[in-house]
């Protein structure tokens, strides 16, 4: 952050008064610009033994594999934007949604939200932010070509959960980016 959104006047990144660390802080009118982590929703979606996955139209990782997900809006739930992302980038309806992985990503002040699903009638299609989109068998997953290491970690941790048919609730801190 480079200017204050309340005068315009430069920004700088310094101790706030009455503050333990420090803060964007206005050279000029003292506002403090609080800057904290973001929200990515997602869903992890199945059909039969098969999981749904998007090949990426967007930067970063152009043509790499990934679950549906993205930045949480205002206003919304996380279920309710897990749901959206499946819907904007896989074209489907997310089913019986249910909450399976927190990730805590604090290297990049991330904090990802995925359920499980399935989805409605099985239909899928392309987003607009996918190149295509297609069914995986534990076989087929593409592991070499997955855009982030919340899905890799994620999906390794499902097909586990999968072989003892329980699905908890967990949460997995991931402490730098592993490729
Ligand atoms: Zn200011």
């Amino acid at each position: 952050m480079k200017f204050c959104s309340q005068c315009g006047a430069s920004v700088t990144y310094r101790m706030a008064p009455d503050e333990d660390r420090e803060r964007h802080v206005c050279d000029a009118c003292d506002t403090v610009h609080y800057i904290n982590p973001k929200v990515i929703v997602g869903c992890l979606p199945t059909v039969g033994e098969k999981i749904l996955m998007c090949k990426r139209a967007i930067e970063p990782r152009y043509g790499k594999w990934t679950l549906p997900a993205g930045f949480m809006e205002n206003g919304e739930t996380s279920a309710d934007g897990a749901a959206r992302e499946t819907l904007e980038e896989a074209a489907a309806i997310a089913t019986n949604m249910s909450l399976y992985r927190i990730f805590d990503v604090p290297h990049i002040s991330q904090v990802y939200l995925f359920y499980r699903c399935g989805i409605e009638n099985d239909e899928f299609g392309i987003g607009p932010e996918s190149l295509e989109s297609a069914l995986f068998s534990e076989e087929e997953i593409p592991w070499d070509e997955l855009a982030f290491p919340t899905v890799r970690e994620l999906l390794r941790e499902f097909l586990q959960d999968r072989q003892v048919g329980e699905y908890p609730v967990r949460n997995t801190v991931i402490e730098y980016p592993r490729r």
